[in-house]
């Protein structure tokens, strides 16, 4: 497994922000306490160019940002703060994606985590959203289309419905999107009939869950849409939007999910990508704000993704 964490995604300092430093430092403690330094390969890689954050941000976006950043900007939007450091922490971030679909595709390897911050998935084309600078998995999957792949399947199990995310791709019927999500929630869409339109009509597919939602009924919904969907359209790569607020204890989110089900939700979708694209997965953290239990999570996830591979 190819795993990317850099010391400068501490960099993005959003002070009291429950989207904390503290969040990749415990998560980058946990990689080197619990072995996965040792035995994944960590590539160096770099920011995300101009041309690669273009793909999905319009340039004016990407100087307001810039700006604000250079300004210490503070709040630039009701839930998200930057500093001086978030356009170095965001275009890594945006950078790290990108090179783990470049190795993935090249055949490098067959899996990736990146253990990076800022968040991405509500970030969309034109502003900062919830949290999120760079939409790092959109970012992600159209670097994967621009080296010629033909489909992509995004899956997305952050607590909140990947909104921007589903933006980028509402019409575009090459990147397939699963979201499961606690409902009503932030960001307030999500809704099961939303699935895309014109030739995307159905590559989208939204499964809104109650608060009180058993992990197994969580899980089944899951994979049963996801399953449908992936055998519908034969990704040749598959993308996970991993957030880890669906943890019963997180602050933000909370739902009914322990560590061990990140554990057999993270076997599961590497079985998946074993049978429709030999395995090639990139999974990105997004939301997950318990200091203890997001890295427990983390861990669990990464245990099931190797659990049978090789
Ligand atoms: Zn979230």
């Amino acid at each position: 497994m190819l795993l990317y964490h850099h010391p400068d995604f501490a960099l993005h300092d959003t002070k009291s922000h429950p989207e904390s430093v503290a969040r990749i430092t415990r998560v980058n403690q946990m990689l080197t306490d619990s072995g996965w330094i040792g035995k994944c390969t960590l590539p160096a890689w770099k920011p995300a160019t101009a041309e690669q954050c273009e793909r999905n941000h319009p340039q004016a976006y990407l100087k307001e940002l810039e700006d604000w950043c250079k300004h210490d900007a503070g709040r630039v939007e009701v839930d998200t703060v930057v500093s001086t450091g978030s356009w170095t922490a965001a275009t890594l971030a945006a950078g790290a994606v990108c090179d783990a679909v470049q190795r993935v595709v090249a055949g490098e390897d067959t899996t990736a985590f990146c253990a990076i911050r800022p968040p991405g998935h509500h970030a969309m084309p034109n502003s900062a959203m919830g949290f999120c600078l760079l939409n790092n998995i959109a970012i992600g999957a159209l670097q994967a289309r621009a080296l010629g792949l033909n489909n992509v399947l995004i899956v997305d199990w952050d607590v909140h419905h990947g909104n921007g995310t589903q933006a980028t791709f509402w019409e575009e019927p090459s990147v397939g999107f699963v979201s499961i999500h606690r409902f009503p929630f932030y960001p307030g869409t999500g809704k099961a009939d939303e699935t895309g339109s014109g030739r995307a009509l159905g590559t989208k597919v939204n499964i809104p869950v109650a608060a009180s939602v058993p992990p197994d009924e969580f899980l089944k919904r899951l994979y049963d849409s996801t399953e449908k969907l992936a055998n519908a359209m034969k990704p040749d790569l598959i993308l996970l939007s991993a957030g880890f607020d669906a943890h019963r204890n997180d602050p933000v989110g909370g739902l009914t999910l322990e560590a061990e089900h990140f554990r057999q939700a993270g076997e599961w979708i590497s079985q998946l990508a074993r049978q429709h694209c030999g395995g090639k997965l990139v999974s990105i953290l997004e939301g997950g704000y318990h200091l203890k239990h997001m890295p427990e999570c983390v861990d669990a996830h990464l245990q099931g993704m190797q659990a049978k591979s090789k």
